[in-house]
């Protein structure tokens, strides 16, 4: 069962205050556990979804991984032919086409969600119980699940897509039943949808740097003008990483150049996993990577000490079993601009401190995180 049990149901409650309070809390317990399991599992699907670099790997979770993992006997996810995505996800030149009933984009599925999903809260319940007509636009030529639950993935007031999970359990999804886990689920799907549409734009416009899948310095300068031009309109704090992995060249040499690329592959996922979704983040050179984030100087050395402590504790192993050493020197800038201040000048400005400051980050040692002198906040 995937579905996570409500603690204090009214009919738990009362069952419950009839039984010894041993009896009552383990119960309890098994509630709490149930549902921790359960949210274990959702994380690691939406692990996957966020991590997803492609629409194959990002369809490949929803449709193989999810179902597998929760015994589900149907997945479907319909999509407003208006989401922006969509154009990506059907183009003629993308690499990977799902199967027709499980991407939908039929305008009646659209109207069912809506039907259904009143004020964007989920349906769920017996598919008997969704009306012919809703029934026949969710499961056209499929055998209807015996319950189902329907998400929908908004956007602003907007749903843009429907996500409707099947079971051939009839009591498996029923009204009353707690969502929370679900609709959560449902804006993790929403949002990493929007994340990997926007990654196979990039790839599309070459702005994608191929080893790693980050995006490239083309693109960082691109993002670096619109983000100061943002930050210096609204007086908001804007903050640079400059990253660059320490004794590489060592590397290439003991170990091949084959490995150092499999260094960099894994130096890369793991600073995005360190980085908010929305932040930018580039290969800037060979062994150099570029981040920018919104925020002021000390959030930004916090993700850089984040940073530098997920690098050095990478599992990376040569074909003999060694484990291969990997660290990262960081240099940190942060301004918060004002309106009057040249957003081109504010981005090279922050290029060249951070980049300043991680030399200086090299010269103490290196494995460290600087910001210049002038810069570093107080409580740090
Ligand atoms: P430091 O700690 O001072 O940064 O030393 P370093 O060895 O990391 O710096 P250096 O600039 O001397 O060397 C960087 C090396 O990165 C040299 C270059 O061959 C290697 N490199 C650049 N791009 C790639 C790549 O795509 N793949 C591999 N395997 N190596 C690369
Ligand atoms: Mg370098
Ligand atoms: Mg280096």
């Amino acid at each position: 069962m995937c579905t996570p049990r409500p603690v204090r149901s009214t009919d738990n409650v009362t069952n419950l205050a009839q039984t010894p309070l041993s009896d009552r809390l383990r119960a309890l317990i098994d509630t709490v556990q149930h549902n921790e399991r359960t949210l274990r599992r959702f994380q690691d699907v939406e692990l996957h979804l966020i991590g997803a670099q492609d629409f194959r790997s990002f369809l490949d979770t929803l449709f193989t991984r999810l179902p597998r993992e929760f015994t589900l006997t149907s997945v479907l996810l319909w999509l407003d032919d208006r989401a922006p995505m969509l154009h990506e996800l059907l183009s003629p030149e993308a690499p990977y086409r799902p199967a027709s009933h499980q991407l939908k984009t039929a305008r009646q599925i659209g109207e069912a969600g809506a039907q259904l999903c009143k004020e964007g809260r989920p349906w769920l319940g017996k598919a008997r119980d969704m009306g012919e007509t809703a029934r026949n636009a969710f499961f056209e030529g499929q055998t209807p699940a015996a319950s189902a639950i329907v998400l929908p993935l908004t956007s602003g007031d907007r749903a843009m897509g429907y996500l409707c999970l099947g079971s051939d359990n009839a009591g498996r999804f029923a009204e009353g039943m707690a969502t929370d886990i679900l609709e959560r689920f449902a804006t993790i799907v929403n949002a990493s949808l929007d994340n990997v549409a926007h990654r196979e734009r990039l790839k599309q416009l070459g702005m994608t740097d191929a080893l790693t899948g980050l995006a490239n310095r083309r693109y960082f300068d691109e993002r670096l003008r619109e983000e100061t031009t943002r930050a210096a309109r609204y007086a908001l704090p804007v903050a640079c990483l400059f990253i660059d992995i320490d004794g590489f060249k060592q590397i290439n040499d003991a170990y091949g150049h084959p490995m150092g690329d499999r260094a960099l592959v894994h130096v890369a996922a793991c600073v995005r996993q360190q980085v908010r979704l929305g932040d930018t983040l580039a290969r800037y050179g060979g062994e150099e990577f570029a981040a920018l984030l919104q925020g002021d100087l000390k959030d930004a050395m916090v993700v850089a000490e984040r940073v530098r402590q997920a690098v050095s504790k990478l599992e990376l192993f040569d074909e003999s079993g060694t484990r291969i050493d990997l660290t990262v020197s960081i240099g940190v800038s942060a301004r918060t601009s004002k309106r009057r201040d040249d957003p081109s000048t504010l981005g090279e400005t922050l290029i060249d401190e951070a980049d300043r400051a991680m030399y200086l980050a090299k010269r103490n040692g290196r494995n460290r995180v600087r910001a210049l002198p002038g810069d570093a906040p107080d409580a740090l």
